[in-house]
């Protein structure tokens, strides 16, 4: 199992204004999975998706990732699985406007005091149509580009799996259904897991696990 998420809970603040954001949630995600979170706002999609990454700590649970409990790891740990283990795609793409496309493309790997594999750069903005437009500045993009070349550099250091965020949130229905087609060919091609967070019903359709949550509680929808 790649990430396993047991019995997960966070609340917020204390006493009366304490809200259970996310309440026992279970999930189990392989390298094979396609995955679907779909709620309102406001549901605890944000919440999870935080927790499953490491990027919060859980008020109790525990979530382990290829059999290790990430919060029982050091703080260097965790940043460096964070870097090494997982591609994060965000709605507002979150690309640095001074860098051209490739520079943001390989960033991650300069944090990490790691050089870009040209060939599998090449490989990857390739299969995303942006190889052309590796020396444009962010705002010389359309958003889809833009949403293309940020799923690039969460491939980059080649990652086990990919959270997308709301990834089609900031796009028109066109550029949004590109970006879903390439994410769903990527996750073909390079055998990554992916889990994507939307409230659109027809993206979470795309998958083939999906769950819903409804007020911290999160459940799978059973196929057929
Ligand atoms: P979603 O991503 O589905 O919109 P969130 O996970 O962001 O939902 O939020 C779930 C609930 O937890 C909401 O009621 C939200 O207001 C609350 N919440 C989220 N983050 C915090 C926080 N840092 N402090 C207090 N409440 C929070
Ligand atoms: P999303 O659009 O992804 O659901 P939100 O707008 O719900 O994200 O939340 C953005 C950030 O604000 C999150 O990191 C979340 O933890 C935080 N947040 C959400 N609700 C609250 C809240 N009521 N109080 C404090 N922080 C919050």
């Amino acid at each position: 199992m790649l990430i396993t998420a047991k019995d997960l809970s966070k609340a917020y603040g204390s006493g009366e204004n304490s809200i259970i954001a996310l309440n026992k949630a279970n999930l189990e995600i392989t390298q094979a999975d396609f995955i679907s979170i779909m709620g309102p706002s406001g549901s605890g999609k944000s919440t999870l998706l935080h927790l499953i990454s490491g990027l919060d700590t859980p008020t109790s649970g525990a979530v382990t990732f290829d059999g290790v409990n990430i919060y029982e790891t050091g703080d260097r740990e965790l940043a460096a699985f964070r870097r090494r283990k997982i591609g994060f795609i965000f709605q507002q793409f979150n690309l640095l406007p001074v860098l051209t496309a490739k520079e943001n493309i390989i960033m991650p790997l300069l944090l990490d005091k790691r050089q870009p594999d040209e060939a599998y750069l090449k490989h990857i903005t390739d299969l995303l149509g942006i190889t052309h437009r590796l020396s444009h500045l962010p705002g010389e993009l359309s958003g889809g580009q833009q949403q293309r070349v940020a799923i690039a550099r969460a491939l980059i250091a080649k990652p086990d799996i990919i959270f997308a965020d709301e990834p089609t949130g900031n796009l028109d229905s066109k550029s949004g259904g590109e970006v879903m087609a390439l994410l769903s060919s990527i996750w073909k091609e390079l055998g990554k897991a992916l889990v994507v967070i939307t409230h659109d019903s027809r993206i979470a359709q795309m998958a083939d696990r999906r769950f819903v949550i409804v007020d911290g509680a999160l459940s799978e929808v059973q196929a057929g």
